[in-house]
């Protein structure tokens, strides 16, 4: 990774672990779940009012590390307004880049192309991951159902 590469994903990182982006509850979300990563102890939990097939509005809430807090607070801002089709492509590119499968030059990821540094470090692809696990698991409708990215760790 470059280092001007290093120094904008590390200002990322901590400006939105500083101020998370669209952090509380929902006066009334109609889809929610949360998620945890036992392998660094971050817990998200990710609330949205959808109209129809939109994302009208969302929050997340939970604790975990700067690259949880960052990604999550992104991923909320990303998917903010934005059709589902739009946020599951979002989601599907941007873990194919943390795990290397797709070049973060190439992919269309807009401002989380600045998270894609995280792939230099494996043991925090999941920190990265869990809020949009989070926000797939509150897509597919499993109300209030808590994910985790360890398989087979589900109670
Ligand atoms: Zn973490």
């Amino acid at each position: 990774m470059s280092s001007a590469e290093n120094d904008l994903y590390q200002e990322v990182v901590l400006e939105h672990k500083r101020a998370p982006r669209n952090f509380g509850h929902l006066d009334a979300p109609t889809h929610q779940a949360q998620g945890t990563n036992p392998s660094c102890g971050d817990r998200v939990a990710v609330e949205l009012r959808m109209d129809g097939s939109t994302v009208q509005d969302i929050r997340f809430s939970g604790q975990g590390c700067a690259i949880c807090m960052a990604s999550t607070s992104m991923m909320t801002e990303a998917v903010k307004g934005r059709d589902v089709d739009v946020a599951k492509t979002l989601q599907q590119h941007f873990r194919a880049v943390l795990t290397g499968e797709e070049d973060p030059e190439q992919a269309p990821l807009g401002k989380l192309v600045s998270l894609a540094g995280v792939r230099q470090y494996p043991s925090r692809i999941k920190c990265a991951l869990l809020g949009w696990h989070a926000l797939m698991h509150a897509l597919a409708d499993n109300d209030g159902q808590a994910v985790s990215t360890e398989e087979g760790a589900q109670p």
